[in-house]
């Protein structure tokens, strides 16, 4: 008997040889219909006997292409119409469009034996790829995804390229960026104001040599240099004015990240995702310049042709890979931008001619005692959907100033994009504004019938920028509490009632204190009250002092009974006065529960009174300290729902000053704060109901914190909650205040 069903797909589905999958699976099963891509994901109708199109339905969902993924699946029975084939058919466009863009894909097994096959018309083609690989979201101009619509419109497809296209039993059936050297795009080598050719052995040549080369990735520029020649090193150092920050590297194999960091499975399993993440990894060996007072190295795979091809052509089998900006700003990635902000910098460019339509900064990845945790997420993974909100409302949530990305929530999809920079920044600041209009524009959101979501510090860019927007409503979201409603969104819990502990640099508070170290407890649904935080220091200078440890050192030393400061073993330099100075006088003070601040004062006081030349820095230099050390805690008690960080400084102070170890002491700190957590956890359990802990805020980036303190709260037996599919720093407060908007932009409709 003669069936038939109209299924609708909606998840990663497009451009990830989806239909291709479809047609094949609907030949095998002979099934009759037709397969399109819908603004909303993949449609297909299918005829045929019962079981068959039960079988087809089974084999959908186990058979699956490595990059697809289904987070809807429905099914209409219908009414047969006699088809007599299957069918690829044109794609719709019109309705509501909430199809999910592919993220860009590393270069697939396939591909790569193509790509060094010397009777291969694609040999050593650096644009090679098919439906399994290459770039998606960098190339897609709007949506449906389609070639007229990507980046590769330029280049018409040659008759060879056109029947691999056109054949769907073929890799590169409907392969959007599908090319060959006689009709694709290609790659010219500038330095020194002369083109040199052939320009990839050129270009391998160069980096042997020790020079810095600008290239033209999937998602932008990266400088590239000999990881292994610190002069090179030295040189990119003082040319990017990147005085300290870790670089990444990009080697050539396993054999070679074998060499240089200790490789767990986990690690070499997040090596090898599609995604080709940059993974932290703790060093093995020191490289000169690369990464200095840091136990750990990021490491990434080569993802695109152009990268193996450059190691298979002699390029140094370890190369640093730093994205071609200036740190904070998001990567270069058009190149008139690129020629001039490198120029300096860089020796050598080497310059694809496919163009990027979006910038995407490579992902960094770290494992944790907690499971793998993001410390950026981007290429390869944005703008995947991370999670469905409860809410038929479109939401525009514009996150936070640092570590800035955005949240799209369509039909409760909730789109988190790439990550966008600081926003004091003007290249970040310019890429925030084009990643709304870009966001807004592919998926035709009218922001007038859209509920504008942003942070309560109303001097942030974004905010202000927020408030500009058309919207229908405009909400403001209490920093912490987004920091706790974002992992919330991930584990999708909208009603359970969890203890939320927020630990970051800075975020708007009540009554204009700077907020960093903060305790609420609650749900979603019902709202969340803060029930204790860390005790009140002094904060000179406000949000300015967070780039100088011994500015922040002295509010939160002055209840303390000091020694002199500014003589051995503290050297406390001059703004440590100066900061005194403002404090005893009144001005320019905040009240501040930054735990940021306390890492700084703990870091002061272990010899870190310079500047930051990052942020974040001194926290990672006191963990550096603490790796590998073993201590008992310092006293960090919990009275009156404060966490009473004097005892512990204090206890910092006394060892310095008889001598002990600084590892030690930093890593008695490091257990103090957990040991602290952990008892104010249970202390709290007697006066509150939860079911859960949630942490969220940058501190929670901190791989020993998390070690510690999920180690002191075993025997509390409550499941421990963290961000994993979004960084825990302020990159995931455009989630939360996404999730907190779901909400309230309901409770507010009604009232
Ligand atoms: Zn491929
Ligand atoms: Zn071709
Ligand atoms: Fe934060």
């Amino acid at each position: 008997m003669k069936q038939a069903c109209l299924i609708k797909l909606n998840g990663t589905v497009q451009g990830v040889g989806f239909r291709p999958f479809v047609y094949r699976l609907a030949h095998a099963h002979r099934l009759m219909g037709w397969v399109l891509n819908a603004g909303e994901g993949v449609e297909i109708w299918l005829e045929g006997e019962g079981d068959r199109l039960e079988a087809f339905r089974q084999a959908l969902l186990d058979d699956l292409p490595a990059a697809a993924h289904i987070a809807r699946l429905k099914v209409e029975e219908q009414n047969p119409e006699g088809y007599t084939g299957f069918r690829i058919i044109q794609s719709q466009t019109g309705g509501k469009l909430t199809a999910h863009i592919s993220p860009d894909l590393a270069l697939c097994p396939d591909c790569l034996a193509e790509l060094r096959d010397p009777s291969n018309w694609r040999y050593q083609y650096p644009y090679i790829n098919c439906t399994n690989c290459g770039p998606r979201y960098s190339i897609i101009e709007a949506l449906p995804y389609d070639r007229p619509l990507t980046s590769m419109k330029g280049w018409q497809l040659c008759a060879d390229c056109q029947q691999e296209y056109d054949n769907p039993l073929n890799r590169r059936f409907h392969a959007q960026p599908v090319a060959c050297p006689m009709c694709g795009p290609s790659f010219k080598l500038l330095h020194k104001g002369q083109e040199l050719s052939p320009a990839l052995t050129e270009t391998a040549r160069l980096l042997r040599e020790g020079a810095i080369v600008a290239l033209k990735g999937i998602g932008g520029y990266h400088l590239a240099c000999d990881a292994r020649n610190p002069e090179v090193v030295q040189a990119l150092r003082e040319r990017k004015f990147r005085k300290e920050k870790a670089f990444a590297l990009m080697v050539k194999d396993l054999d070679v990240a074998d060499k240089l960091v200790y490789l767990t499975d986990d690690a070499k399993t997040l090596l090898r995702l599609v995604a080709a993440p940059i993974v932290l990894c703790p060093k093995k060996l020191e490289l000169s310049g690369v990464a200095p007072e840091n136990p750990g190295l990021g490491i990434m795979f080569p993802y695109t042709p152009l990268h193996y091809l450059l190691f298979d052509l002699g390029a140094p089998e370890a190369l640093i890979m730093t994205s071609a900006n200036h740190s904070s700003e998001p990567i270069a990635y058009k190149d008139e931008d690129a020629l001039a902000q490198l120029k300096g910098i860089a020796d050598a460019f080497l310059i694809g001619e496919r163009p990027i339509v979006r910038r995407v900064d490579d992902s960094v990845l770290r494992l944790t005692r907690l499971g793998p945790i993001f410390l950026r997420r981007s290429r390869g993974f944005a703008p995947a959907a991370l999670t469905t909100l409860p809410t038929r409302e479109t939401l525009l949530a514009v996150g936070a100033d640092l570590k800035n990305t955005l949240t799209l929530v369509i039909e409760g999809q909730a789109f988190v994009s790439q990550y966008l920079g600081d926003l004091e920044h003007y290249h970040s600041f310019e890429a925030f504004k084009e990643a709304i209009h870009d966001l807004c524009t592919m998926y035709d959101v009218d922001l007038a019938d859209t509920v504008v979501l942003y942070d309560a510090h109303p001097d942030y860019y974004s905010s202000q920028y927020a408030l500009e927007l058309p919207a229908k409503m405009h909400l403001p979201v209490q920093h912490h509490q987004a920091h706790i409603a974002a992992v919330i969104a991930e584990k999708q819990a909208w009603k359970t009632k969890v203890l939320g502990i927020a630990l970051d640099g800075t975020g708007y508070g009540e009554e204009g204190a700077i907020w960093g170290g903060e305790v609420f407890c609650g749900s979603l649904t019902e709202g969340f009250k803060r029930i204790a935080h860390l005790r009140y220091a002094s904060l000179v200078g406000g949000d300015s002092a967070a780039s100088y440890p011994v500015q922040a050192a002295a509010g939160f030393l002055a209840e303390l009974e000091l020694p002199d400061m500014t003589t051995e073993p503290f050297n406390f330099p001059e703004r440590y006065l100066s900061a005194k100075d403002l404090l005893s006088k009144k001005l320019r003070v905040f009240p501040t529960t930054s735990a940021g601040r306390l890492f700084d004062t703990a870091a002061a006081l272990l010899g870190f009174t310079r500047a930051l030349s990052f942020e974040g820095q001194a926290a990672m230099w006191l963990e550096y300290l603490a790796t590998g050390q073993a201590a008992e805690p310092y006293p960090f008690p919990f009275l009156d729902n404060t966490l009473d960080y004097r005892p512990l400084l204090a206890a910092i102070i006394k060892d310095r000053l008889a001598g002990r170890v600084a590892g030690q002491i930093a890593y008695a700190f490091h257990a103090g704060l957990a040991q602290g957590l952990a008892a104010m956890i249970e202390t709290l359990a007697k006066d509150y109901s939860f079911e859960a802990i949630v942490l969220g805020g940058g501190v929670f980036q901190n791989g020993l914190l998390l070690e510690l303190l999920s180690t002191a709260l075993v025997k509390l037996d409550f499941p421990l909650w963290i961000s994993q599919a979004v960084s825990a720093n302020d990159e995931s407060i455009s989630l939360g205040q996404a999730a907190f908007g779901a909400f309230a932009s309901a409770s507010q409709q009604n009232a």
